[in-house]
């Protein structure tokens, strides 16, 4: 499947998130013979940039397969320069319409930046990266009063988007010359969906969904 429409592309990725959250997934273009098929070039339609979190699978959690998504995780979805290249590579060499931005509830890198604002401390090692990245998500939450993790989740989701266009001119232009779209999912571990929180162009492509879609958070 080749998609080159950003609204079609998010239409696919909540169509298979149905399928999974109502106990009847595909598993579509896992067998040997597309594996075989896919093995000469790919043409993932959506980009995922998640959380690593062992429970936010893409391929599984929107029931696609191999080709299907071009997939980049880190530890709260933060995007430092190889996440931003990684991103500009599947969008301007493979042409892929859409940019996932997926959190989640509960995420355990958005509790220890939320711990560390309020302890004043850094954790050990790398991990005060993840913490330092996650940080001005933690501060405009405070600033909006919101205190709560998965308040605090999705507008890290928001702020992720926005971090993705204003650190990627290469991103910003295909969006601009709407080739590309950039939507924020944030999935519920628990219950298994994925609801927009962030979509640039504003509304455009979470129309496709059964969801809300709000405006990135100022
Ligand atoms: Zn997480």
């Amino acid at each position: 499947m080749t998609l080159t429409d950003p609204t079609q592309a998010l239409a696919e990725l909540h169509a298979g998130n149905r399928r999974f959250v109502t106990g009847a997934p595909r598993h579509p273009n896992q067998d040997a013979v597309h594996r075989a098929a896919v093995a000469d070039g790919q043409h993932p339609f959506a980009v995922i940039v998640g959380c690593s979190d062992s429970r936010l699978a893409a391929e599984i959690i929107f029931d696609r397969g191999l080709g299907d998504l071009f997939v980049v995780r880190t530890a709260g979805h933060t995007v430092g320069p190889e996440v931003l290249g990684s991103v500009e590579y599947a969008v301007s060499v493979l042409g892929t319409p859409l940019v996932v931005v997926l959190g989640h509830d509960s995420c355990g890198a958005v509790q220890a930046a939320r711990q560390a604002a309020r302890t004043g401390t850094t954790p050990p090692g790398h991990l005060g990266a993840v913490v330092d990245a996650v940080t001005p998500s933690v501060r405009r939450a405070a600033a909006q009063g919101v205190d709560d993790v998965d308040g605090i989740v999705d507008i890290h989701i928001a702020r992720t988007v926005e971090a993705l266009l204003d650190n990627s001119a290469v991103l910003a232009a295909e969006v601009a010359a709407g080739r590309c779209a950039v939507v924020g999912l944030s999935y519920r571990l628990a219950a298994g969906e994925a609801r927009t929180v962030a979509a640039v162009p504003a509304g455009a492509p979470g129309r496709a969904g059964h969801d809300q879609v709000a405006a990135v958070a100022g």
